[in-house]
């Protein structure tokens, strides 16, 4: 190794180039800074997905359907579940949504949280109906009689409870306080909602602190780390449309995740929910703590580029999109520089003129005519993953 330059390609990849300049992998072990610590907390179950404590941080999103609607709604869980989605919200705002919860409960296998404000009778309701988690504040159910009514629910179906805090619905007497929806007013108001519940000596929470914008929301959720050891299911409310949303929630939640500051995620966005599954996980992937799909490395494109690597890629990326092996997957526009980067996946392609070569784990495997590049590298990549899946 005297001789050999390091250089790091990913988290966990580093390649040796030697005196010959000839590149391989080795075992590389990331520096202990790379490793994320945890804070530690408490574990809840929801369903059967755990939250917190060392349990992996479970990716979870929303409905956008009229809950009412029972076929829709079932229709866009099952989008959810298969992009990976692990915990699912509905909003529940009526006693009509309640009376749909109980079908789709059981025509559904991710666990389910209802989301409710204000009406304690929906939340108890809804407990009855077989959800596996509420999204309620206590402090916003009017008397102490309603919110003892909801914990008694809970507590007899062990089922927890997440206090959500969000920036727009802070309580008047707390925005009067500190001047507006700072971090503080928002700590201050998680810890009120906490309280409640705790003088029932009930302590299966989970706790959000949302605000659409990005230092707001990592601000006070390291000021409450400090107070409590509940888990915390964090996310950017509101972040936007897919491009400008993904980039804050991958921002705050990347600062987040590397602080060890949560133990569920959920990535808002104005898209399609299993969009923000998708997203999660490749944020997830991205710091190296879980993978969910193939990871696909394509270039930029630049004027060496013989083919519409635009469309290709797309279109691979599109009929990849349910495949939920983690394996590397490299796109590359032309025969000058893909091909390293191709051998360096576990599968991948470089186009030429009127041709591509597919790599398979370092090797020249097969060309193919341009017409077929999308059929062929699909079926090749589909095959790979379902050999990784049996290996
Ligand atoms: Fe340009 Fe080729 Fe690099 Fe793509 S792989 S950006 S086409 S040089």
């Amino acid at each position: 190794m005297k001789n050999s330059i390091l250089y790091l390609t990913s988290r966990f990849d580093v390649l040796a180039m030697d005196k010959e300049n000839k590149s391989k992998p080795l075992n590389f072990q990331p520096p202990s800074d790379f490793n994320f610590i945890r804070r530690k907390t408490r574990q809840i179950k929801i369903g059967s997905v755990p939250v917190g404590g060392q349990a992996p941080i479970a990716v979870q999103s929303m409905t956008k359907t009229d809950t009412r609607n029972i076929k829709v709604t079932l229709q866009q869980i099952h989008k959810m579940e298969e992009a990976g989605c692990e915990i699912v919200r509905l909003a529940v705002p009526d006693e009509e949504a309640v009376n749909a919860l109980g079908e789709i409960r059981r025509n559904s296998k991710v666990p389910l949280i209802a989301d409710i404000h204000f009406d304690y009778r929906l939340a108890v309701a809804s407990l009855e109906k077989g959800v596996d988690g509420l999204r309620i504040n206590p402090g916003n159910i009017g008397s102490k009689e309603n919110v003892r009514e909801v914990v008694r629910a809970a507590r007899e179906k062990a089922t927890p409870i997440r206090i959500g805090v969000n920036s727009g619905s802070l309580e008047k007497d707390l925005l009067w306080k500190y001047g507006g929806a700072t971090p503080e007013a928002m700590v201050e108001s998680a810890l009120g909602h906490v309280r409640i519940l705790e003088d029932l000596d009930f302590t299966l929470i989970k706790i959000s602190m949302k605000a659409s914008d990005v230092l707001r929301t990592i601000r006070a959720y390291k000021i409450l780390a400090e107070e409590v050891d509940y888990p915390f299911h964090a996310g950017i409310t509101e972040a936007g449309s897919l491009i400008p949303g993904t980039v804050k929630s991958s921002v705050g939640l990347g600062f987040l995740l590397s602080q060890g500051l949560a133990d569920t995620i959920r990535v808002s966005l104005t898209a399609p929910p299993e969009e923000e599954v998708r997203v999660g996980y490749h944020i997830l992937s991205s710091l190296g703590i879980r993978f969910r799909g193939p990871n696909i490395i394509s270039c930029p494109i630049c004027g060496r580029c013989e083919v519409d690597l635009l469309k290709i890629s797309r279109e691979i990326q599109k009929r990849l999109a349910s495949v939920k092996e983690h394996i590397n997957v490299a796109v590359m526009g032309c025969m000058v520089n893909g091909p390293g980067e191709a051998k360096e996946a576990d599968i991948g392609l470089a186009c030429g003129i009127g041709k591509a070569v597919i790599f398979k784990k370092g090797e020249i495997y097969r060309s193919v005519k341009e017409n077929e590049i999308v059929d062929e590298f699909v079926k090749e990549v589909i095959s790979l993953a379902k050999n990784t899946q049996s290996s």
